[in-house]
């Protein structure tokens, strides 16, 4: 009777394992989606393959070798950021620059309301449209390196990943005459080997606390919202002023001047994200 009450737990233990995992492995994938969630240039993220994508995420990050997002930025604190001192600063950026459908909207609001934010470049957009890229800089925004075509770090070599970086700051230095030391990884990904590379070359690899997802093609309120809700002292806020074929960021654009109204009513100053990190914007 012992022996055969044993052999029921034992296979009510068996059925129960599986069910075990799932959770815990659908727990990490949700904290490592919040922090990686990104940019309409790449619509496969978007346009319904969710569960693909969680599926690559989930591999990746179960893989042995590799520390998550928020493991690497416990390793590097120095080097590898999401949000900075708890003072009532914000700092508003800009990914997927420059795009003539759209930056030169947001740098009119900007330069309205009398906000200084930092804009992350694409490599090959600043090669098509270099005098928006002066613009940011003659108006006093700090500009940042997101890769000069939008790749994915993780799945790079050491020496592509590097030409990626140094291949765009060139052309920026080109534009602007500054080597911008921020990084913007496209998606937010990068794995230990480059972020060590980033280390010793000193730059700072900066992602986001406050997603608007607005590379949704959200409408203004809704991106107001996703911003108000999340912001606090010394957030990072994620915003997009170029998009892919079909964006649209129209919601982000009629968002940001009540965005900016409303966090000055509540006392925020906006800086740059190298005035917010104590950094200079060039190495
Ligand atoms: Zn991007």
């Amino acid at each position: 009777m012992l022996n055969r009450s044993r052999i029921w737990l034992l296979f009510i233990i068996v059925l129960l394992l599986p069910c075990m995992e799932t959770a815990a492995a659908t727990n990490s994938t949700i904290n490592i989606t919040d922090t990686s969630l990104e940019d309409p240039s790449h619509s496969s993220v978007m346009s319904g393959t969710t569960s693909q994508e969680d599926a690559k995420r989930k591999k990746r990050s179960s893989s042995k070798d590799s520390l998550s997002l928020s493991q690497l930025m416990k390793r590097y604190p120095n080097t590898f950021k999401s949000r900075g001192p708890r003072v009532k600063q914000v700092a508003l950026t800009f990914d997927d620059v420059p795009d003539p459908r759209f930056t030169p909207q947001v740098l009119d609001v900007l330069k309205q309301e009398g906000v200084k934010a930092t804009f992350f470049v694409i490599g090959n957009r600043a090669e098509k449209h270099p005098k928006l890229v002066a613009r940011m800089k003659r108006e006093g925004h700090a500009i940042g390196n997101h890769s000069y075509n939008h790749a994915e770090f993780p799945k790079l070599t050491l020496p592509q990943f590097q030409n990626q970086i140094e291949r765009t700051n060139q052309i920026l230095q080109r534009i602007t005459g500054i080597k911008p030391r921020l990084i913007r990884p496209p998606y937010g990904e990068i794995n230990e080997e480059q972020l060590r590379w980033a280390r010793k070359n000193n730059y700072k690899v900066v992602n986001w606390n406050v997603d608007s997802l607005d590379w949704k093609g959200l409408n203004k309120e809704e991106v107001k919202n996703n911003i108000l809700s999340a912001v606090g002292p010394g957030a990072i806020v994620l915003q997009h002023a170029g998009g892919g074929v079909g964006s649209d960021l129209t919601g982000t654009i009629e968002a940001l001047p009540e965005v900016i109204a409303e966090l000055k009513k509540k006392g925020y100053s906006f800086v740059t994200l190298p005035e917010m990190l104590g950094v200079t914007e060039g190495l």
